[in-house]
Order: structure tokens, then sequence, then C-alpha cells
């Protein structure tokens, strides 16, 4: 029979590898795609939605077109295990798959314990809003019914971690909402890490943008020591309460779990050679995006996308014997700090022995003006309209 690919996880990654499997060997690879949920939500562009610029709906991505014009099998369920001897993947609704060659990218779960009072059960009350979909519309909601005058705090998480300029943006996201619709209410962020992803762009933005809102606690003043109570909404920042009317928790982050089920991990991420995206551990399977070590490339919906299309041709290319390219990788992160008010930076990057490494990167400048700035945004628009489809067809 056809040789038979099976990619764990419909997300940034798994979606890209599925789609250019299928789509660049013509019906000579079987593709199957493992995915749990029916609508995939990006978590790009997610902060635009809390911050009032795109819909819910505008986030949501379906499988349709990876079935129909592509011939994916789309398998709606987890994917539990995997049997790395007899080459097949345990489902959680019960039966095995079995692959030739597997890809997985599974994105993030949460490091237990990194914030202390906090576990999954107090996502409800406490939200990450660190997987897109039914968190971001809670806290998005909860912004938005803010006591006036209330304080939003948010936990940021140490690095490595999806998205380094996430939370800022956040921030900014939320402090464009608050200011037109609750100006005495103030946001803290609590933050173990020294410094952070577009720094100066983002303290510029807010110094123009929401000044005297926006207060961030870094190690120096026990940003990194923190303890939550969900029941009574306190945060203890290094000995100092701190009442929260919203609390957005983002806890430190790992593969996502099925990695350590199938023993890909070596401590929180799963090690990957960057010539063509093969675990370190196993050579018939492919680890993508979030949930790899590879090296210099941020963990982004761009990075995952770019690394899916250098394994699918690594895959084609073992299976099919069709030509393989070397690797090369790209990846920008845009982000809004305020209407028409775009960021960038972003990196070229090609593998060594040892890691991904960049070559050459960019970044917008403070001090650009809004001209710049709104095209920086547009471009960003183009941006997600073309990486989704070339995701999901
Ligand atoms: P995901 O896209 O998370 O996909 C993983 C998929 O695997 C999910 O659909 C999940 O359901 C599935 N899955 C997990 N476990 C299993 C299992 N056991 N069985 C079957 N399926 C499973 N990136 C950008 O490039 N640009 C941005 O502007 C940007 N903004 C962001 C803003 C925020 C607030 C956040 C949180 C992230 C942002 N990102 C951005 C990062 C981006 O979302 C991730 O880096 C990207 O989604 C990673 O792709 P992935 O394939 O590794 O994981």
């Amino acid at each position: 029979g056809k040789p038979r690919v099976v990619v764990i996880g419909g997300g940034a990654g798994g979606a890209t590898a599925a789609r250019y499997v299928a789509k660049d060997s013509n019906g000579e690879i079987d593709v199957t795609l493992i995915e749990p949920t029916r609508s995939y939500y990006t978590c790009f562009f997610s902060n635009l939605y809390i911050g009032g610029f795109r819909t819910l709906e505008s986030l949501a991505h379906s499988y349709a077109k990876l079935a129909t014009d592509h011939g994916i099998n789309v398998v709606h369920d987890w994917a539990t295990g995997v049997d790395r001897d007899a080459k097949t993947v345990a489902l959680a609704g019960g039966g095995r798959v079995p692959y030739d060659r597997l890809i997985i990218s599974p994105g993030i779960d949460f490091v237990e314990g990194s914030v202390p009072g906090w576990d999954l059960s107090a996502q409800t009350v406490m939200p990450h809003a660190y997987k897109a979909g039914t968190q971001t519309a809670l806290l998005r909601a909860q912004v938005e019914s803010m006591p006036e005058g209330g304080t939003y705090v948010m936990i940021a998480p140490p690095n490595p971690y999806r998205c380094p300029p996430g939370p800022y943006e956040r921030i900014s996201m939320v402090a464009h909402v608050l200011k037109e619709k609750n100006p005495t209410a103030k946001i803290i962020i609590a933050d173990p890490k020294d410094k952070y992803s577009k720094q100066a762009l983002f303290e510029e933005g807010w110094q123009n943008h929401y000044g005297g809102m926006i207060e961030r606690l870094g190690p120096d003043f026990g940003g990194g020591n923190v303890t939550v109570n969900p029941a009574t909404m306190e945060v203890d920042i290094d000995g100092e309460i701190v009442k929260a009317d919203v609390c957005n928790v983002i806890p430190a982050q790992k593969a996502g779990l099925i990695c350590d089920a199938a023993g890909l991990t070596d401590g929180n991420w799963a090690p990957v050679d960057g010539h063509s995206m093969v675990s370190r551990m196993d050579e018939n399977i492919h680890i993508l995006g979030d949930a790899t070590n590879q090296g210099d490339m941020p963990k982004s919906g761009y990075s995952a996308n770019s690394q899916a299309k250098v394994a699918a041709m690594a895959v084609r290319g073992a299976l099919t014997g069709s030509r393989v390219f070397p690797a090369k990788y790209s990846n920008t992160c845009w982000s809004l700090i305020a209407t028409d008010d775009g960021v960038k930076v972003g990196a070229a990057y090609e593998p060594t022995e040892e890691k991904i490494a960049s070559v050459s990167s960019f970044v917008s400048q403070t001090g650009e003006d809004a001209a710049m700035r709104k095209a920086t945004y547009e471009e960003s628009l183009g941006w997600y309209a073309g990486i989704t489809s070339d995701m999901f067809g």
C-alpha cells in the first residue's frame, strides 16, 4: 500500500505539515491528521480580539478544506500514546493508527506548580488565555466587566514560552479597552524576567498611549515571587497583597503532554535536529513548533509553519524519493500596541549540527512615524490572511 504519514495536532505546525505532505505528493502518500477540536482558534491575533479589533469568529478555522481539497483523513480525537516499536498511535476513542512517519505538533501544556495557588482547575476564575477559544472569550468578558477603577493583574511567564511578545501585546490591548471604558483602572504585571521581547517599543508605546496606567514589577521588585488565591482573588507579590478584579495567570510552559507520553522529551521540551525537524530520539518522528527545543527560533505560529514545510519536504523525500533542499526558516512576530500602532521583530535561520541558528534579523525602531507603524499593522493583516490559508487551505 501507500506510505502512511500520521500528524498529531492540527494547529499551526500540524495543519501546515499535513497540507504540504498531501498537496505535494499528489496522492502518493496517505495522510491522517489527529486533532480533537473541530474549529481551531488561532492564538495569533487573539489579543486583537481582546482589544476589540477582531471578532472571535475571525480567529476560527475548520478542517473542511484539508479533507476535501487534499484528501487528508481528519480524525477528531486525542492521541493518547505512541508505540514507537510497532509504529502506531493510540486514540482516546480506542483503536490504533499505523504510520511510516509520524509528525507531532501538539503545542504547549503548563508546568504544574509554577504559580503557587494556581492549577488548571482555576482557569475558569483566573484564565491563562494562552490556548485560544473559550479562554480568550472569558478573559475579554472579565476585562469588560471590571469595576470602575479596578485592577487587572497579569502573572507573566518565565522563558521559554510561546509568543515572546504575546503577554505585552495583551497588556497593550487590555489598556486600549480600559482607556476607553474604564480610564481609572490599573494594570499590574508581575514578571519573573529581567527583560522581554521588544521591551523598548512596548515601554515607549505604553508611555505614549496609556501613561500612568501600567506598572511592571520585574524580578528586582518581587515579580518572580508570586502566589495567587483564586477563591479570594488575592495575589501575593513578594509579600504585598493585591486584590485583583481580573487575574491573568500565564504559567511556565512545556511541550504538549503527548511528547512526554511518547518518551520524546528531555526536560520540558522535545529536542530536534534542525536539518529536518526529526526527533533526536526517534528517526521516524518529526516534531514541530512550540513543543520543540530547536535553538534560536521563538515559539510562534510563523516558526511552526516554517518548520512544518521543512519537515514535510524531508518526510516526502524519505517516503517517495522526492528531492530535498537544504532547510531554511523564517519568522516575524508582529504586535499591536494601539490603533494603527504596529511593531515587528523577525529573523532568518539556518540549521547547524547543534541548533537552528539565527543568520539575520530586524526589529521596528522606537520613534518611528505613524505612517510606518500603520504600514506595519497592515502588513500583519496580510500575514494573518496568508498564513492561515497556507495552514488550512
Ligand atoms: P498549536 O497551534 O497550539 O497546535 C497544537 C494542536 O495540537 C492543537 O490544536 C491541539 O488541540 C492539538 N493537540 C494537542 N495535544 C494533542 C493530542 N494529544 N492529540 C491530538 N491533538 C493534540 N504566533 C505568531 O506567529 N504570531 C503571533 O502574532 C502570535 N501571537 C500570539 C498571541 C498569543 C496570546 C499567544 C498565546 C500565542 C501567539 N502566537 C503567535 C504563538 C502561536 O499561537 C503558537 O506558537 C503556535 O500556535 C504554535 O503552533 P503549534 O503547532 O506548535 O501548536
